[in-house]
């Protein structure tokens, strides 16, 4: 035999041949990454994401202060005016995309591991407070638990509205661009 049998580095029991193109570890299929630009290891993948994830606290707020608030305006309009559901859905698409891309311009595109998910997270939030203003301030009272589900429930536009938002703003975070 000339060949001489390599195994992963991690799992020293599976062979295999397939180097990490950055570092050129030794790693089976278990501990591979596929990225874009070929096969790597784990620690070098972390190592990248790094690199990329350079948002600081105050970004957070930032994203989760533009994506609140813009997602609540929205909601309270689209909740107002009685458009039909066909027109949210094409509505809701750039809506939730230029909402989070107006956050990532704010914060000079820093991305954190958490971005994705404050963004959702505030545009939900933010649609149901943007939902809650206007019946407030016409009552002028808070209304019961019992009323604002069934505010949400009663209308499916708005589930599909903040829905397609939240997860639009959560994909361009995602993006790597
Ligand atoms: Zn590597
Ligand atoms: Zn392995």
């Amino acid at each position: 035999m000339s060949e001489q049998l390599t195994y992963c580095e991690v799992h020293p029991d599976r062979e295999t041949s397939l180097r990490c193109n950055k570092c050129n570890r030794l790693m089976c299929p278990d501990c591979a990454v596929s990225t874009p630009v070929g096969y790597r290891c784990k620690q070098c993948v972390r190592q990248q994401d790094d690199k990329f994830f350079t948002a600081g606290q105050n970004d957070y707020v930032v994203i989760a202060a533009v994506c609140g608030i813009l997602s609540g305006i929205a909601t309270a309009i689209i909740q107002q005016i009685g458009i039909p559901l066909l027109f949210i859905i094409f509505a809701a698409i750039p809506v939730g995309g230029g909402i989070a891309e107006l956050a990532l311009r704010l914060t000079k595109r820093r991305r954190g591991r958490q971005s994705a998910k404050i963004a959702a997270a505030s545009v939900v939030v933010g649609a149901i407070i943007g939902m809650l203003v206007p019946t407030i301030i016409t009552y002028q009272m808070f209304p019961p638990l019992e009323l604002i589900w069934l505010m949400f429930v009663a209308d499916f536009r708005l589930i599909l509205f903040v829905g397609i938002l939240a997860y639009f703003a959560y994909s361009r975070f995602k993006m790597r661009a």
